[in-house]
């Protein structure tokens, strides 16, 4: 049986910034269910880890990683959670702040973690026959790990979750950070900076990102963020799989946040709505059609074209719930309108889970307008909680909204094709009169409930990489 270690920043139910924590939280264990491999998880130990979690904590192994000239402190803890095995990488220094990521070091931190993991390799007993790195803050683990194979015959597999945050450092971070013969500065090198996802499309056995669309589209100018040159070079061994979601987690059957459990029923589903409506203050009303954002509030969701246009929208009878925060931009914008709208619009500025799937489940309607969207897990989510999508047709959510047609009942939510505030008025629009027409609202909620977005469909595309 193979084994399997992923190397990642985030996951499920420990730390969670955005989708890359649900992957890392739910592929491995479906992956072992298979009993097909082994795969086992390493992260760093931050700061916000629950005491829950903490206390079950067995310390493995403390040694010193080199840093460059420097040796810094490394302890490894682990844990088994949901057939699962974790290992954590200590150090204060590192990861005990107050959020996982945003600090000016972030590169040195993601550097000492990569460094940190292939001596773990090197020392322990679980010695992988894939290395699989997720993202940038582990590329260079996966770079590392091609050019010192601290076991023999060991491959990797680097997943691009989001091109867009590559882990950009100065040139003489090689010399400071690293501990590698200067032969190997040209795999790091990109724009007279290092590039740590270059190095890890560069160094790994084989590439995947999250949604097949995802894959063609970073292979272009528009999408690649300057690395689409690589993807290229690399073509032969990029692959697109689209993610899937724990569907026994988001079960709104078994779902404890929410105030009523529902399958398919619409009225079920409703009092979920009502619940909420009464929780923010908006008038209770069943047959208001609501609308929610749940995002990280950055530009890649497409927000530019929600501020263009949702006060317009909001003067009819809809309701409005956005919960999430980022760049206060945007952060402002919806709290102005909330203001303005107290019974249209209601704003939550913050990281709430419990509270996410209590939109999710309260609201008609899930809009996701992204300017670009590697898979999105927010539109599967709200495909299990009957909250129909409407998306922009980009990456994933291209691969995983199928456009509905009122003529022929096919499809489960709403798409447009540019990057245009209108077109996603006219989708904002349409979603209004579907809900008002209960045949055409119901055909697509029963499209809706068809839908599995487990990991079956992807599992088995892992298994042949690996
Ligand atoms: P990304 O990874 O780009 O942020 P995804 O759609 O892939 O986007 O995943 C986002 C995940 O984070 C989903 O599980 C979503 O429900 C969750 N999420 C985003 N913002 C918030 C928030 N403010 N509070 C709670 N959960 C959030």
């Amino acid at each position: 049986m193979k084994k399997i270690l992923y190397v990642a920043s985030e996951c499920t139910p420990f730390f969670k910034s955005g989708g890359l924590a649900d992957v890392i939280g739910s592929l491995p264990q479906y992956l072992n269910n298979t009993k097909k491999c082994e795969v086992r998880v390493i992260l760093p130990l931050y700061k916000q880890l629950k005491e829950q979690y903490r206390e079950q904590l067995q310390e493995v192994m403390i040694y010193d990683t080199e840093v460059g000239w420097r040796r810094q402190y490394t302890g490894i803890y682990e844990m088994d959670h949901e057939g699962v095995h974790y290992y954590f990488v200590d150090n204060e220094y590192y990861f005990n702040r107050e959020s996982l990521y945003g600090y000016i070091d972030d590169g040195e931190r993601f550097i000492y973690f990569s460094n940190a993991v292939i001596e773990f390799i090197y020392r322990g007993d679980f010695k992988p026959d894939v290395l699989h790195g997720h993202d940038w803050q582990a590329a260079a683990a996966v770079a590392i790990c091609n050019i010192k194979k601290p076991v023999e015959g060991i491959k990797t597999v680097f997943t691009i979750h989001n091109i867009l945050y590559q882990g950009w450092l100065m040139h003489s971070a090689f010399e400071e950070l690293f501990n590698l013969d200067r032969i190997h500065f040209a795999g790091f090198e990109w724009g007279g900076m290092l590039n740590l996802m270059k190095a890890g499309i560069f160094h790994a056995d084989k590439i995947t990102t999250v949604s097949p669309t995802y894959a063609e589209e970073i292979k272009t100018d528009y999408y690649g963020e300057g690395l689409q040159w690589m993807l290229n070079l690399r073509n032969p061994d990029v692959l697109g799989i689209v993610n899937g979601i724990d569907v026994d987690d988001y079960n709104p059957m078994k779902d404890t946040h929410l105030p009523v459990n529902f399958k398919t029923s619409i009225p079920k589903k409703r009092e979920n709505k009502k619940a909420l409506q009464q929780e923010m203050g908006l008038p209770v009303d069943a047959h208001i059609p609501m609308f929610s954002i749940i995002t990280r509030m950055v530009e890649q969701k497409g927000l530019h074209l929600v501020m263009a246009i949702l006060e317009e929208f909001v003067q009819q009878n809809v309701q409005v719930v956005v919960l999430g925060n980022g760049l206060y931009e945007f952060e402002s914008f919806f709290n102005y309108l909330a203001n303005k709208y107290p019974d249209k619009v209601h704003v939550t500025i913050g990281f709430d889970e419990g509270f996410s799937r209590r939109i999710y489940a309260a609201s008609d309607f899930f809009v996701m307008p992204s300017l670009f969207e590697p898979c999105g897990l927010s539109q599967l989510i709200a495909l299990q909680y009957k909250a129909v999508p409407i998306a922009r047709e980009t990456g994933g959510l291209k691969d995983t909204v199928i456009p509905f047609d009122i003529y022929n009942g096919v499809g489960t939510g709403l798409t447009f094709a540019n990057y245009n505030a209108h077109e996603l008025l006219d989708k904002l629009n349409e979603a209004v009169r579907i809900y008002q027409d209960p045949d055409h609202y119901k055909a697509l909620i029963k499209n809706i409930s068809k839908v599995n977005n487990s990991w079956a469909k992807s599992a088995d595309r892992y298994l042949d990489i690996y």
